[in-house]
Order: C-alpha cells, then sequence, then structure tokens
C-alpha cells in the first residue's frame, strides 16, 4: 500500500467511526428491544440468579469478555448504543482527566446495581427483570438514565466520554478482560521520542498518554483505550500502529490537568520563533 493509499484509509476510519458507532449502537439496541431482553448489567443479574444462560449473559460472555480478549474495548469505541448517542455531542476533546479516583464511580455504580438486583430477588421476591414485558421497560428505562446522565455529565464537563470514565459500570468487567486484548496500539519508540507535535494527545477520547508507552517501547497497555484508533489516524510521523501481541496490559497513564498544562505550555514553547 502506497503512503497515499494509507494516508487516505486513515482520513476515512477517522471519519466513519462515529457514524458506525451511531448505526451498529442503535442497532444493537433495537435487537434487544425486539427480543425483549434486558441486556443491561441488572438484566445480567437477575439471569445469573435465575439460572437464564441466554440474552445478557451471552451478551456480557461475548461483549464483555470473550472479544477484549482478542480485540480490546472495541466495544466501547464501535458499538455501544449508550456512547452511539454521547459520541455525536460536541465535546470531542476533553479538556482533561479527573484522575483515577474519579474513575472509582464505576464501581460504585457496579455495587449498586447489584445490591438492588439481589434487594429485589431476595427481599421482595422479584424475578422478571430478565426476559419479557418487564425485561423491556428495564431495558428503555435504564437505558434512557445513562443517555440523561451521560450527556448531562458531557456538558458539564466539556467531555463527550464522562460518563465512560466515571460512571458506566461496564469497564470494571472490561478492565479485567482487555488488559489480555491480543489488538492493541504499539509504536516505534524513535519517531515519536522525535515527534513535535503530539498530536495524538488531545486526540484520544480516553485521556491515555500513549506516548508514554510508545517512548517506553511498550504498546499502550491502558485499559482505558476503547480502540477507536483515532491516535494512529492523526500521528504526523505515522510512528503509531494497531498490532498483534501478547502481554498483559499495565497501568492508566491519564492526562491528568497537570500534565495537559505542561504539555500546552511545551508545545507553546516549541512553537517559539528562534531569535536570530
Ligand atoms: S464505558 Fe460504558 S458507556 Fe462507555 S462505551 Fe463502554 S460500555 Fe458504553
Ligand atoms: S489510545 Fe488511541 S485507540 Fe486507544 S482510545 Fe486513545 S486514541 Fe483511541
Amino acid at each position: 500500500m502506497t503512503h497515499e493509499q494509507t494516508e487516505n484509509l486513515k482520513r476515512i476510519l477517522l471519519k466513519i467511526r462515529r457514524p458506525t458507532l451511531l448505526v451498529v449502537g442503535l442497532g444493537l439496541f433495537d435487537v434487544s428491544l425486539l427480543l425483549a431482553r434486558n441486556s443491561m448489567l441488572e438484566g445480567l443479574w437477575f439471569a445469573l440468579l435465575g439460572g437464564v444462560l441466554i440474552g445478557p449473559v451471552m451478551h456480557y460472555l461475548l461483549g464483555k469478555v470473550l472479544i477484549p480478549l482478542g480485540f480490546g474495548r472495541v466495544w466501547c469505541g464501535w458499538a455501544c448504543w449508550t456512547a452511539a448517542i454521547l459520541d455525536q455531542l460536541p465535546y470531542r476533546q476533553s479538556p482533561n482527566h479527573l484522575g483515577p479516583r474519579w474513575g472509582n464511580g464505576r464501581y460504585v455504580v457496579f455495587g449498586v446495581s447489584l445490591l438492588l438486583v439481589l434487594g429485589l430477588w431476595f427481599g421482595l421476591g422479584y424475578r422478571a427483570g430478565v426476559l419479557g414485558h418487564d425485561a423491556v421497560y428495564w431495558f428503555v428505562l435504564s437505558n434512557l438514565l445513562y443517555w440523561s446522565v451521560g450527556v448531562a455529565l458531557a456538558v458539564l464537563l466539556k467531555d463527550n466520554r464522562a460518563f465512560c470514565k466515571y460512571v458506566c459500570p461496564n469497564p470494571t468487567i472490561f478492565k479485567q478482560t482487555a488488559r489480555f486484548s491480543l489488538l492493541k496500539v504499539a509504536g516505534d519508540a524513535q519517531a515519536c521520542q522525535e515527534c513535535v507535535s503530539q498530536a495524538c494527545i488531545p486526540m484520544c477520547p480516553m485521556d491515555i498518554r500513549i506516548p508514554e508507552y510508545i517512548k517506553a517501547g511498550q504498546r499502550v497497555l491502558s485499559t482505558e483505550c476503547i480502540q477507536c484508533q483515532a491516535c494512529v489516524c492523526v500521528c504526523p510521523p505515522n510512528a503509531l500502529r494497531l498490532s498483534a501481541g501478547f502481554d498483559v496490559g499495565g497501568p492508566d497513564f491519564l492526562q491528568e490537568q497537570a500534565f495537559v498544562e505542561e504539555w500546552r505550555s511545551r508545545l507553546r514553547s516549541r512553537k517559539k520563533p528562534v531569535k536570530p
């Protein structure tokens, strides 16, 4: 493939991700609705408690456990019906990450979801949250809640993916499986070291400090990566690529406020004209 063809392909990839996510995400939402299944986390708890091994169990087993082992959080980048809406909002470049502490909100939501279902199941004897009419109500209402909170957070924090970073309970599972993903972003350490623009940094919707991994000769080991490929598409020296390999993940290097400020001032100082 020639250099020009590769560049065209990257431009197309960058343009089609959000429309693809919208079509795939809402398509999968419709499938769940038509099959009258509650494919949300509460549906999974009801299904496991009731021994119903279709519907939500298959959805979580495939989308959140098996597929991430090969393709990381491709669900989040290309297929999630919550993000399908959130990613159409205008806040594509987040100002900065609030910090890993805030990411723990996802574990809280995960716990609350489990406790809610356990309370309904054992406390009230309610068991109809997996399939049928009740499942449709659960599915629609919980999605309306997710979308409302997601849009509110996006507007408040000027960040389309704030819900994914701080609230969505699904990464509690993804982060265990996606660390082993065979596909991850890799790169050329030398080219990354010499790169002046660092164009990948503002483009990463999950606020990952991509160059930190690449300069250390690693693949992007953060389990925050949603495999959107934006960094690969915008990298000026073409230092990044999608690669297949085996590793066990690593720490999340995130663009917190101090990092973003330092990165901005570094860029500004590099742009200053050299005095004769
Ligand atoms: S983090 Fe949650 S809301 Fe965001 S894309 Fe992944 S599953 Fe969807
Ligand atoms: S590291 Fe690259 S592929 Fe992963 S989320 Fe960030 S921009 Fe997307």
